[in-house]
C-alpha cells in the first residue's frame, strides 16, 4: 500500500458532479438554512457505509461528524462548512445553477466552499476505499454556521466536547495557498441619547449628533495609536469609523445618534481587543463626568475575536507544505501578506483558540471570489485539493505498510 494507490481512487468526474450538486442546493446563512445540503452530504456518506453523527446546536442546523481509522493514535480532522452567504445582486447566471463552463463551476458557494467540501469528501472516501490501515483516526467534520460566527457550528462543537483532534485542515478558499494566521475583530457600537426640541429652542435640547461628534473626536487618539501598530509580517491595524446615523429633520435637534467602528487587530500586535474596549470605556467615563447631559451606551461583539497565529513549528504545517509540493510540483505558497487570511473569525479560530487544535487553511477557489456575484471555482483546483487533502491525512496519521 502506498499513497499513489489512494490518489488513484479519487474519482474526478464524480467529484466535479458532486460540486455542482452541492452548489445547486442553497444553504444560505443568514438565516441558517444548511439542512438540505447537510442532509444530502449525510446521505452521501451513509451510502458509503459510514456512520454519521449529527449534532444540532440549533434545531434544523446539522453538524456532521464521520470518522475512519483506529481509535488509538493521533486524530486528524478534515473540516469544512455547509453555509453560504446569500447571493446578493449582479449575477449574470442563476446563483444556484452549478453550471460547468470552461473548467469553472459557477454559483453561490462554489468557491466558499462547496468545491472544497467535494474535495474533502472524495479524499476521505478514497482513503476509506483503499482500506489503508491508518495509525490514527481521520475525522471528517462538516459544520454549519461559519459565515455568522460559529455559535451553531464549530464554536458549539468545540465548546461542548464534540470534537477533539491533534491537528486539522480547513478547506477555506485560498487558491491552494496556506494560511495559518487570522486577525482579531471588534465591532464597537455607540449610541448617544439626547433631547429633541425644535431647532429654535436648541439651547434647551440635547443634541445627540453633536455629542457623538465630540465622542468620535475624543476617540481619535486611540485610532491614531492603534493605526501606528503593525502586526505579523507588516499587516496593519485598522480602527475605522464606518457608520454614523442621527437626526430626522433639519429643523429638529436630534434625540439619538448611533455610530459603528470596525477594529481589526492582526496577530503580532501587542494590544488585544480587550485593551481597546478598556481604552474606549475610559474615554467615555471621563466624558460623562465632564458633561452631565451626556448619555452614551457602548456595545460590542462579546467576546471579541482574538487574533492568532498557529505556531510555525507545528508539524501539520510541514505536512501540508510537502503535500502541496507533491501534488503541484512547485513549492507551497503562503497567503499574501504572508499567511494571514483576509477574513476573520473562520472555523480555525474556534478549533485553535478553544480546542488547541493547530491547523492550516487551504482550499480550492480564490477568496476574492467568495461573497461576490458570479462566484466560481476552478475544477483543476478542486482536483489538486482532493489529492493534497488525502496526502495530508496520510502524512499526519501514518499507516501500516
Ligand atoms: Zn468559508
Amino acid at each position: 500500500m502506498d499513497e499513489k494507490r489512494v490518489l488513484a481512487l479519487i474519482d474526478d468526474d464524480a467529484m466535479i458532479k458532486l460540486t455542482q450538486r452541492l452548489v445547486q442546493i442553497p444553504s444560505e446563512n443568514p438565516p441558517g438554512e444548511e439542512k438540505a445540503v447537510s442532509d444530502f452530504i449525510q446521505a452521501w456518506l451513509e451510502d458509503r457505509g459510514l456512520d454519521v453523527e449529527v449534532i444540532e446546536a440549533v434545531p434544523g442546523r446539522p453538524n456532521l461528524i464521520a470518522s475512519y481509522g483506529s481509535e488509538d493514535g493521533p486524530v486528524f480532522m478534515l473540516n469544512g462548512h455547509t453555509d453560504v452567504v446569500p447571493p446578493g445582486e449582479g449575477w449574470t447566471v442563476d446563483p444556484y445553477c452549478g453550471e460547468l463552463r470552461d473548467g469553472k463551476i459557477y454559483g453561490r458557494g462554489s468557491t466558499d466552499m462547496k468545491g472544497g467540501i467535494a474535495a474533502l469528501l472524495h479524499a476521505f472516501d478514497a482513503i476509506r476505499r483503499s482500506g489503508v490501515k491508518l495509525k490514527g483516526k481521520l475525522l471528517l467534520v462538516i459544520n454549519a454556521d461559519e459565515e455568522a460566527g460559529g455559535a451553531a457550528g464549530a464554536g458549539y462543537l468545540i465548546e461542548n466536547g464534540h470534537v477533539a483532534a491533534d491537528s486539522c485542515l480547513v478547506c477555506e478558499p485560498s487558491s491552494l495557498m496556506l494560511s495559518t494566521a487570522e486577525g482579531g475583530l471588534l465591532w464597537l457600537e455607540l449610541t448617544v441619547r439626547g433631547r429633541s426640541v425644535h431647532s429654535t429652542l436648541a439651547p434647551i435640547g440635547i443634541n445627540a449628533v453633536e455629542k457623538m461628534l465630540g465622542i468620535l473626536n475624543a476617540l481619535s487618539p486611540i485610532k491614531t495609536k492603534l493605526e501606528a501598530m503593525v502586526g505579523l509580517r507588516g499587516k496593519p491595524t485598522v480602527f475605522t469609523m464606518n457608520i454614523m446615523k442621527g437626526g430626522t429633520k433639519v429643523n429638529q435637534v436630534p434625540a439619538e445618534c448611533r455610530a459603528s467602528i470596525d477594529v481589526r487587530i492582526p496577530p503580532g500586535v501587542e494590544v488585544s481587543p480587550y485593551d481597546v474596549i478598556d481604552d474606549v470605556k475610559g474615554v467615555l467615563d471621563r466624558m460623562r463626568k465632564a458633561d452631565k447631559d451626556l448619555r452614551v451606551d457602548l456595545s460590542y461583539n462579546d467576546p471579541p475575536i482574538l487574533p492568532f497565529e498557529i505556531p510555525p513549528e507545528s508539524p501539520v504545517i510541514a505536512t501540508v507544505e510537502q503535500a502541496v509540493e507533491a501534488v503541484t510540483g512547485a513549492p507551497a505558497e503562503y497567503w499574501k501578506p504572508k499567511q494571514i487570511l483576509p477574513t476573520d473569525d473562520s472555523d480555525l479560530y474556534h478549533w485553535w483558540t478553544k480546542g488547541n487544535i493547530p491547523g492550516v487553511y487551504i482550499g480550492p477557489g480564490a477568496i476574492e471570489l467568495a461573497h461576490i456575484s458570479d462566484e466560481y471555482v476552478e475544477v483543476d483546483e478542486i482536483k489538486k485539493a482532493a489529492r493534497i487533502y488525502a496526502l495530508v491525512a496520510l502524512g499526519e496519521l501514518g499507516w501500516e505498510a
